[in-house]
């Protein structure tokens, strides 16, 4: 038992996830608290930011957030100088900071040709350097220390083509592809205390979504239906259903793996249909 004890060590950990004050993240950080981490949130939105740190120091005094745009190398840079100056240490990057956007999604009765190439951009500069970056600036004290967890968010997007979702697709893609090349990267050139990996969570029922899937009823819509017709699972996923996961990939419990992208659909990667 004290073995895995630990395995799992999340205890006083530092952790920061980006994107913080979104669903996934909510979730994620609630996990992240009750496994004894201290929490670091990091978002754009001020207003969302602050309510979930206000949701999150019910369960934790150990919870702080910075307003920051992970676009924006500067204000990164200035964040990263006050959790070393607080805590010293850097020990999991999460970046889940991300997401699809109306305009680089094929619009219904609209095709490929109608997308504008500037909301192409925004996605992919959203999602994959989104990504980059944090790596980048927090990266480094990993480096620094030789050890580190990162975990990325990928999608179901980037394994199959889903339809209407162009953009948003090919920037997940990438992220998969950059999580690979980061673990390499890190392991040879700064050990293999560093790790990089990846989840794909597959279709969860979220606010967001929740209109796209599902009438006012409860019952599916056609999109909704068709999803469900693929998952061997027989339904949506729930934020809480990545928590241990996360954590898995968080914790020495999974010292032996980098370069990994962990589905986590229900069985939606893997089934032909029939
Ligand atoms: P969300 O919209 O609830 O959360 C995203 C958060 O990122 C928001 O709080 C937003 O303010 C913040 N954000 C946006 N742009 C930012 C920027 N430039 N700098 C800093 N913060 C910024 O979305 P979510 O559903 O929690 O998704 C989190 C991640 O998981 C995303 O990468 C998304 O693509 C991915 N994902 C979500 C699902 C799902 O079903 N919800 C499925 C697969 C993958």
């Amino acid at each position: 038992m004290e073995f895995l004890k630990e395995l799992f060590h999340i205890n006083e950990k530092i952790v920061i996830l980006t994107g913080g004050a979104g669903i996934l993240a909510g979730e994620m950080a609630t996990g992240f608290i009750k496994a004894g981490a201290r929490v670091i949130l990091l978002d754009i939105n001020k207003e969302n930011l602050d309510r979930r740190l206000k949701k999150l120091s019910e369960l934790s005094n150990d919870v702080i957030g910075f307003q920051c745009n992970v676009l924006d190398e500067a204000k990164l840079k200035s964040v990263h100088q006050a959790i070393l100056d607080r805590y010293n240490r850097i020990d999991i990057l999460v970046n889940a900071a991300g997401g699809n956007m109306q305009g680089a999604t094929v619009g219904i009765g609209q095709s490929i040709f109608d997308i504008e190439m500037e909301e192409l951009k925004k996605v992919t500069e959203l999602n994959l350097n989104g990504t980059v970056l944090p790596i980048l600036i927090f990266g480094r004290t990993m480096a620094d220390q030789k050890s580190g967890s990162i975990i990325n968010i990928s999608s179901m997007a980037s394994y199959r083509a889903i339809t209407r979702v162009a953009g948003y697709s090919a920037a997940k893609a990438a992220v998969e592809n950059f999580t690979k090349w980061m673990a390499v990267e890190m392991a040879l050139k700064f050990g293999s205390g560093i790790r990089v990996n990846a989840i794909a969570p597959g279709f969860l029922l979220t606010e967001q979504n929740r209109t796209l899937l599902t009438n006012a009823d409860g019952s599916l819509t056609e999109r909704g239906r068709t999803i469900i017709n693929m998952t061997p699972f027989k339904r949506f996923g729930e934020p809480e259903e990545l928590i241990g996961t996360v954590l898995w990939l968080a914790s020495d419990a999974s010292k032996f793996v980098s370069g990994a992208i962990i589905p986590i659909d229900g069985g939606f990667s893997v089934f032909s249909g029939v």
